[in-house]
């Protein structure tokens, strides 16, 4: 097993990235587990920010580290909460209360005008010198419904209803989430990186 440190303390993406990445030998241990604390996200776009995070575990272990920045992206709202995501109702993590805002935000919004997407970009760092840091995205459009629905995943999972589907992605199996999600599609192109670099 290769051992990876995960730039983030996000539980539920420790959870999906981990399931994501066993099959191909890699062994992700979360950051917080060898107390390194969380980077300042001061980046304007997800993919400086996932950069930020990355360089910030690689220098805090000494170990190749993977970042994941992520975020939901909804169309009527100009794009928020975008790289709030985590923090939209002002507390880093709250998802009850980021949903809750989401909800309210959209309340006179109609079905057809509902639409959004979640992206994900990875970036894998494997030393504080190195310039080349693998880098890989993924998009998964869907629609955020009227109310909540399903346990599985995390954030806004019970409110986005992936294209193609009539349930959540909280109701969606994990490893049927995995296989579909924008961090799968992004996971799934980071490992052709890997494989094309010889890692
Ligand atoms: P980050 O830790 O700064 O990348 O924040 C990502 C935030 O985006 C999470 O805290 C969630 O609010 C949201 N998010 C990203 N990916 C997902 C997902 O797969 N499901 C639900 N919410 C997500």
């Amino acid at each position: 097993m290769t051992r990876l440190i995960l730039a983030s303390s996000n539980r539920g993406k420790l959870a999906e990235l981990q399931g994501l990445l066993a099959p191909s030998g890699y062994e992700l241990i979360a950051q917080s587990d060898l107390g390194v604390g969380d980077a300042e996200e001061t980046g304007s776009t997800f993919i400086e920010n996932a950069i930020l995070k990355a360089r910030h575990a690689v220098r805090a272990t000494g170990l190749p580290a993977l970042a994941d920045d992520s975020g939901l992206v909804v169309d009527a709202l100009d794009g928020e909460p975008g790289l709030r995501s985590a923090r939209y109702a002002g507390r880093h993590g709250d998802d009850a209360a980021n949903n809750a805002l989401l909800l309210q935000r959209l309340r006179e919004v109609p079905d057809a005008q509902r639409g959004a997407h979640y992206y994900c970009v990875l970036v894998l760092l494997r030393s504080a010198s190195n310039p080349q840091p693998l880098i890989a995205e993924g998009l998964w459009r869907g629609r955020i419904l009227h109310a909540a629905r399903g346990g599985n995943g995390f954030g806004y999972d019970p409110l986005f209803m992936p294209d193609g589907h009539t349930c959540s992605s909280a109701e969606l199996e994990p490893a049927h989430k995995n296989a579909i999600s924008h961090r799968g599609q992004a996971l799934a192109r980071l490992r052709e990186r890997l494989a094309a670099a010889g890692v």
